[in-house]
């Protein structure tokens, strides 16, 4: 999951990696407020889960504390849009920090290096700004340091990265400190990725986070519960933020078939019919095995949330889960929304010829294979 800078920031600071000062807010008049505090001079930062903000107009940098009140103004309830990101994203908090005078700007990264098993640091000098567009133009610029798993980081390592990146000599020791502290921060959080970009040093010589980017690992959020409280509300998606607050596999893909399966396997082989029939799936849904009624029936209603479907195209293949309990869960569904698209079943497996029992007399399109329900749904949805 997505963290935001601000949150991202309250992290460093609690690894003692330096960061601006700043605070976040979404009332224009408290903006104002913390820009005095500053002096008037200040940063107004979207609060959004996308790269590129500077770009997209989220980054704005002023003077005064009346400009920082009337840039937050303009800012919130905006919808940004990058290249990364068309749709967009509305932007309803923003950060202001204290404006810093930037003399360099470095590239930190911790994240995994899968191809290597092992997480890697990532230093450039060139930071500041995409670092794709430096990996595409000037490769050799972007320096990498496997972290070995057994014996973690040692010092001399990190001086032999600082040196052979083209640091400064001058900035060695800082740059030292906070690399080793995101490295903390990184293994303390269950971190897949601690990124800063841009790493500032001010004309003073301070080195500082400028901006950071925090992703948590899904799969350790059940040991970092303070995150998991966080998770809804960082999702993207609301189909997606709600179907987690349900407990179902749910990821939304864009087109108007929507599908229902039990197992992942079974769903994306689901997923591959609709395509080969010529249609395109709305969504991923897995009810999981041994699924009850009312699972099912939630599930119905979640694809149907996307406005976006015009069929349901449900295919079990009952091993643990009972078909019958299926054909309940989609008769009450039928029953309690009020379905408005057709629905194509294959169902198979056990208790399946009890579940068919119960849906005769529904109007479930039956199929009797994974391929007949896709082309079924498809020339349905058409
Ligand atoms: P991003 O575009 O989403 O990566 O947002 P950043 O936080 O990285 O900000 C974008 C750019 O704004 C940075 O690369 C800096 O050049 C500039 N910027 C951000 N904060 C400051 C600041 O305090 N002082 C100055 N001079 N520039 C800043
Ligand atoms: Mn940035």
């Amino acid at each position: 999951m997505k963290l935001h800078e601000y949150q991202a920031k309250e992290i460093l600071d609690r690894y003692a990696v330096p960061t601006q000062r700043g605070r976040v807010t979404s009332d224009p008049a408290e903006a104002r407020r913390i820009a005095e505090e500053f002096g008037g001079k200040a940063v107004v930062k979207a609060q959004v889960h996308m790269g590129g903000r500077g770009k997209a107009g989220g980054v704005k940098l002023v003077q005064t504390a009346e400009d920082a009140e009337k840039e937050t103004r303009e800012m919130l309830g905006k919808r940004l849009v990058s290249i990364q990101n068309p749709a967009g994203m509305v932007v309803e908090k923003v950060l202001v920090t204290e404006l810093i005078d930037i003399a360099k700007e470095y590239y930190v990264a911790v994240t995994l290096d899968r191809a290597a098993q092992k997480d890697v640091v990532i230093l450039s000098r060139k930071g500041g700004v995409d670092i794709e567009e430096v990996a595409h133009s000037d490769p050799a610029a972007i320096i990498r340091l496997h972290i070995d798993p057994a014996w973690g980081l040692d010092d001399f390592q990190v001086r032999n990265l600082l040196r052979e990146a083209g640091i400064d000599e001058v900035d060695h020791r800082q740059l030292g400190a906070l690399i080793k502290g995101l490295v903390k921060v990184y293994y303390g959080v269950d971190a897949s990725m601690v990124e800063v970009n841009p790493c500032a040093v001010t004309p003073e010589g301070k080195v500082l986070a400028a901006d950071a980017k925090v992703l948590i690992d899904d799969n350790a959020l059940y040991r970092q519960k303070e995150f998991a409280a966080l998770q809804d509300e960082s999702a993207d998606d609301p189909i997606e933020a709600e179907a987690h607050r349900r407990g179902i596999a749910y990821v939304r893909l864009g087109g108007h078939v929507g599908v229902i399966g039990n197992g992942a396997g079974l769903v994306m082989c689901t997923l591959d019919e609709v395509a080969r029939a010529g249609g395109k799936a709305s969504n991923f849904l897995d009810i999981g095995g041994g699924a009850q009624a009312d699972q099912v029936r939630k599930s119905v209603e979640l694809v149907l949330m996307d406005e976006n479907v015009r069929g349901l195209l449900i295919n079990i293949f009952g091993g643990i889960t009972r078909c019958d309990e299926v054909a309940k869960g989609i008769l009450e569904a039928m029953s309690s929304l009020s379905i408005r698209v057709p629905v194509v079943l294959r169902l198979e497996g056990t208790r399946a010829a009890e579940g068919l029992a119960l849906l005769e007399g529904s109007k479930i399109t039956g199929a009797a294979t994974m391929q007949e329900a896709a082309q079924k749904i498809v020339a349905l949805c058409a």
